[in-house]
């Protein structure tokens, strides 16, 4: 993988075009050394790398954690280091750009938690002997993305797995007649 521009030590995270139009490949940390001189706020030190954190059953949920500053504010991803590879459980956080950071990251944490600890999905014995996943308490959250091998419809996240929409379709087949509500959140809001 492409080493990071300036540090030549970390990956690449962002390109980042320069006011006198050079274009550098760069880490997040670098990208925030140079936001915060650029914004004239102090970074209060953080290690980017890898959190674990205890969900359900004991399950232990390794996150990659980075610090992102940009023009608008200070803010933490965490993406789910999953086997596979696959999409798992994401959680993001954003903050004023003169918010306490050591904080911001507490409340990440308290997210991520909430977040790993909440199931909406359960396998139920239907009538005819078969089991199937259906949602526990006939409401669902989770996140959308991109689906490499159709780019038209999009993959779901529930519960930290990957599901193709037609399997999130057929766990609401039971529900027939029924209404439902579906509302769109950004990654930084509570979906919940
Ligand atoms: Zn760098």
């Amino acid at each position: 993988m492409r080493k990071c521009d300036i540090c030549e030590k970390n990956d690449v995270n962002i390109n980042l075009v320069l006011p006198d139009g050079d274009n550098k490949a760069i880490c997040w940390e670098c990208n925030n050394n140079l936001m915060a001189e650029e914004l004239g706020i102090q970074l209060m030190p953080f290690d980017n790398g890898v959190y674990e954190y205890t969900g359900l059953n004991g399950q232990k949920h390794k996150f990659r954690i980075y610090k992102i500053v940009n023009p608008v504010g200070i803010g933490f991803e965490a993406n789910e280091i999953t086997e596979e590879d696959d999409p798992g459980y994401k959680v993001c956080i954003l903050g004023e750009l003169d918010c306490d950071q050591q904080d911001l990251f507490k409340q990440l944490e308290g997210k991520i938690k909430k977040t790993i600890s909440a199931k909406y999905l359960e396998t139920a014995s239907l009538p005819d002997g078969q089991t199937r996943l259906l949602l526990k308490n006939d409401d669902v959250v989770g996140r959308l993305e991109y689906n490499e091998f159709d780019g038209e419809v999009p993959l779901v996240i529930i519960d930290g797995q990957v599901f193709s929409w037609e399997e999130l379709g057929r766990m609401l087949n039971i529900y027939e007649g029924f209404q439902f509500k579906l509302s769109i959140h950004d990654i930084i809001e509570d979906a919940e």
